[in-house]
């Protein structure tokens, strides 16, 4: 008989920031963004902070992180950089120049499994602003075409200056921040929030999330990791519910935005190594940490990594990361780091 199934508590080891507030109420408010939604919760018993400030605040983060980095919104720095003549020398505005000091430190860091500079790539296989993968008579790409885009995601050759804040356009490379940029948003929603005197907070954009503080009653956030969905015939997996004080999670996984054709699925991943969609079989990874922007750039490397480099990286620095595999009898298994195992003990 199969155990029943335990569900897994993970809660951070120190518990900092301000007391719970005697009488208190959760206020809410959510809205849309960068292509997903977004959403805050704020716990406090007096309306000094009306929802209007709150919202005008979020509204004024999230627009900062679109008009600099969206590639879908013609015009934004990121944008511009994009459409640059070869040979041509930028100097970033500060977010965008925080996002690309992180994404480029990992990318070294990753051996390019994390590549901010990947898209060329990202836009052939249908996961850019056009062609759209959902487009009617959308066709994967030929070996000529990725070998062309191969030639344009070199991250390296952005020459990234962070003293100057100045990147380099060779010609042709295309920045996509989508594996990270959410993250930072809700990092600076967060900080936001927290410097309008709003110590209790739940921010999510587009399922990443970062929670400081407490409820009312003295308890954390607590949210679950998502999880793939259970076909017919697997074994359904543990929840994993953890307490967000002073964490956020992040999760990326192969089940959403996906192309699929004749049996084959083209996750919205690329390996940038290799000019193809990830075909690692890891349906998922969560990664627990301080800071929003690392959980969500660190989900996208390690999915990229797969389940045996990924954990050695992830390991190596400290990284709370939670893999899910697809094996080949067609079960969902389960790794852990030992930096997420601390927190499940
Ligand atoms: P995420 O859901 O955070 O894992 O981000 C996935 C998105 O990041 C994709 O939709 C692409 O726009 C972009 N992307 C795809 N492959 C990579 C990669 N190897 N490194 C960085 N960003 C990527
Ligand atoms: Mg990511």
């Amino acid at each position: 008989m199969d155990r029943p199934l335990m569900n897994r508590v993970l809660v951070p080891l120190a518990l900092n920031g301000a007391a719970p507030v005697l009488g208190a109420q959760v206020h809410g408010l959510d809205g849309q963004t960068m292509g997903t939604t977004w959403q805050v919760r704020w716990s406090t018993n007096h309306a000094a902070v009306s929802a209007e400030r709150v919202k005008a605040g979020v509204q004024e983060e999230l627009d900062r992180v679109v008009e600099q980095m969206s590639a879908w919104l013609p015009g934004s720095d990121l944008d511009r950089f994009n459409r640059a003549s070869a040979g041509t020398q930028h100097t970033v505005p500060e977010a965008m120049a925080e996002v690309l000091q992180a994404a480029c430190w990992l990318a070294d860091v990753s051996g390019g499994a994390f590549n901010p500079a990947a898209g060329a790539l990202v836009n052939l296989w249908g996961f850019g602003p056009s062609p759209r993968y959902t487009d009617p008579g959308f066709a994967p790409p030929t070996d000529e075409a990725v070998r062309h885009a191969l030639a344009r995601v070199d991250w390296r050759a952005l020459r990234w200056d962070a003293a100057n804040s100045q990147a380099h356009q060779p010609g042709g490379v295309l920045l996509d921040f989508s594996a990270i940029a959410k993250g930072y948003a809700v990092d600076r929603v967060s900080q936001r929030l927290s410097a309008m005197g709003l110590p209790h907070t739940l921010v999510d954009v587009g399922g990443e999330l970062r929670g400081h503080g407490l409820r009312p009653g003295g308890q954390p956030w607590w949210v679950d990791l998502e999880s793939p969905p259970v076909a017919q015939g697997q074994r359904p997996l543990p929840t994993t519910r953890v307490a967000l004080h002073g964490l956020s999670v992040a999760t990326s996984g192969d089940y959403r935005r996906v192309f699929v054709r004749d049996g084959a699925r083209w996750p919205h991943t690329i390996d940038s190594r290799t000019g193809r969609p990830l075909a690692n079989g890891l349906a998922s990874v969560s990664v627990l940490h301080a800071e929003c922007l690392w959980a969500d750039a660190w989900s996208t490397a390690l999915t990229v990594l797969g389940r045996e480099e990924g954990v050695a990286l992830a390991s190596a620095h400290g990284i709370a990361a939670l893999f899910v595999q697809r094996e080949r009898d067609g079960q969902l298994t389960e790794t852990l780091t030992p930096a997420m195992q601390e927190l499940a003990e």
